[in-house]
């Protein structure tokens, strides 16, 4: 029962950082604006077309 709350807390949490993440950058990048995007500070993937991303951090 627990273990369920916590995932509602944590899926509830991800759709509110999806849709932030979406009036943040829209159509754009994430790492356009990320603080990461630079030299070797960032080794995901996914760089630099992110349209999702778990570590973005807002410059
Ligand atoms: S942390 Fe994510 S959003 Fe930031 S540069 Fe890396 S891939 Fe892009």
């Amino acid at each position: 029962m627990k273990q369920d709350g916590q995932a509602k807390k944590r899926g509830w949490r991800e759709r509110l950082r999806a849709w932030w993440l979406r009036k943040k950058a829209p159509g754009r990048f994430l790492c356009d604006s990320c603080a990461y995007d630079w030299g070797d500070a960032c080794t995901r993937p996914e760089r630099p077309n992110a349209r999702t991303c778990d570590d973005y951090k807002p410059r």
